[in-house]
């Protein structure tokens, strides 16, 4: 895409979901408006046009603030907003794409966020149910005892994204522990997660949302602010040190 990126002259770009569920349902929205800084600050605005194609209604659903805030910055840009639909197919040849409802689009570079599926190790095993492992949304317990499963191939509820599965491996870990030492722990998944949600022009939000068993949804948007570059920087440095034991 780098590549891609640095010979593109400008032209129709379109953004495009095509199946549900995908990992990191902010992404889409952010490289829609990262598309359009990277063209502006190549001068190519005048000559360019950005479309998002989601499936949802909203950009985060779970946070109408954070949709409102996203469109806003869209209509500001003029990013064109396609919800509640995804891409079905791309026409190299006639340079479109075609949407759910057969409606096109023209095209000429495509960003497309392709089929998320579990691995097929994964699949094979048997541990899964219509392509996702279910497990119990407090254990994160498969339904084999003993074994658990974090992250992007489960089908516990939450969004498919990396804070979630860092906050399901924690519980995990506590889990397994008590297990060894034969007690029982009341550590037990919250289904919380902040996210970061690039808006370009070196502006960043923050959504902190959860998702409990049953209820609807709750996200509390704070930004978009240049403060909260600083946020995110944090949050990396502190994963890169703790993970990997270096510094960014
Ligand atoms: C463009 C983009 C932006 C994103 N932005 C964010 C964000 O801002 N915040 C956020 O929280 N999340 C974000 N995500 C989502 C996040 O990357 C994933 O949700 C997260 O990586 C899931 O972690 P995981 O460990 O479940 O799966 P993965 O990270 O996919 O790890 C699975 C691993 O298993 C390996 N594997 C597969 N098959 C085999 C095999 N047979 N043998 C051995 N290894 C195998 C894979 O190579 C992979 O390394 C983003 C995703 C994308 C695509």
């Amino acid at each position: 895409m780098r590549d891609v990126l640095a010979q593109f002259a400008g032209g129709r770009v379109v953004v495009g979901v095509t199946s549900t569920p995908f990992k990191c349902p902010p992404a889409p929205s952010e490289t829609a408006l990262l598309m359009h800084e990277f063209l502006r600050t190549r001068g190519l605005l005048d000559s360019s046009q950005v479309s998002l194609v989601m499936p949802f209604g909203a950009p985060i659903p779970p946070s109408p603030d954070a949709s409102r805030a996203i469109l806003a910055a869209f209509a500001e840009r003029g990013i064109v907003w396609h919800p509640g639909r995804s891409v079905r197919s791309v026409d190299h040849a006639r340079k479109v794409v075609v949407l759910s409802d057969g409606d096109e689009l023209a095209c000429d570079l495509f960003l497309g966020v392709p089929v998320h599926r579990a691995p097929a190790v994964v699949v094979e095993s048997g541990m899964t149910v219509d392509g996702w492992i279910p497990v119990n949304p407090l254990t994160l317990e498969t339904k084999f005892p003993g074994v658990y499963a974090v992250g992007d191939v489960t089908s516990v509820g939450t969004p498919k994204a990396g804070v979630f599965a860092e906050r399901q491996a924690a519980v995990v870990a506590a889990q397994i522990s008590a297990r060894l030492r034969g007690e029982t722990t009341s550590t037990t998944y919250d289904g919380r997660g902040i996210c970061y949600v690039e808006f370009g022009r070196d502006m960043v939000a923050k959504v902190d949302v959860t998702f409990f068993s049953g209820q609807t949804p709750a996200g509390v948007l704070e930004g978009p602010s240049t403060d909260l570059v600083a946020d995110k920087r944090a949050f990396e440095s502190d994963r890169v040190s703790r993970w990997f034991k270096r510094s960014v």
